[in-house]
């Protein structure tokens, strides 16, 4: 059987951190579906399909990764692609608490499903979408922390809202 897993996320936008994530779980499964939740409670910069072709471009040479947004539960979603995993990047102690009910509560809906954290690489663990965004904003610099097609969106989108 294909050991396939879903890394889900908001993704608005994709950083170095969650790339960092993506590389280090290709090496434990044969494919990886990137889900952008259409669901999100966040307040997002771009649209679902703006965050979904930044990261098809951005994972376009990586073999065995798939980009799709998805709406409704996620164990529910992870089925209906027979995936049987799903992967989280875990930062500071914040993201543990979050994580942790999220797992409990997935785990009640679903106990077929295994959630596997990936511990974020140190370079990044201050890194978040929301930083990115507020520091773009600012006309700050951020390469480096974001892949390169992700640094020229931000660059016309903030111009753009500025006219
Ligand atoms: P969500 O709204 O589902 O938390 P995000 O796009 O913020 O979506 O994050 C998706 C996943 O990637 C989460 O598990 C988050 O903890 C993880 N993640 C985000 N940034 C980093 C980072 N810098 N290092 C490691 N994991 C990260």
């Amino acid at each position: 059987m294909k050991k396939i897993a879903i890394y889900p996320g908001t993704f608005d936008p994709i950083t170095c951190g969650h790339l960092d994530i993506l590389k280090r779980a290709r090496t434990l499964f044969e494919k990886i579906i990137i889900a952008v939740n259409e669901d999100s409670p966040k307040e997002s910069l771009f649209t679902v399909q703006e965050r979904v072709e930044l990261i098809k471009e951005v994972v376009k040479e990586y073999p065995g990764v798939e980009v799709e947004s998805f709406r409704g539960l996620l164990v529910r979603y992870a089925e209906r692609k027979g995936a049987h995993f799903i992967i989280r990047g875990l930062r500071a102690i914040s993201d543990f608490e979050y994580e942790f009910q999220l797992n409990l509560m997935n785990r009640n809906l679903n106990p077929r499903i295994e959630i596997i954290y990936l511990m974020t690489s140190p370079e990044y663990s201050f890194l978040s979408s929301s930083i990115i965004k507020e520091v773009s904003r600012l006309q700050g610099e951020v390469s480096g922390l974001v892949p390169p097609p992700v640094l020229k969106k931000l660059k016309e989108k903030f111009n753009h809202l500025r006219r």
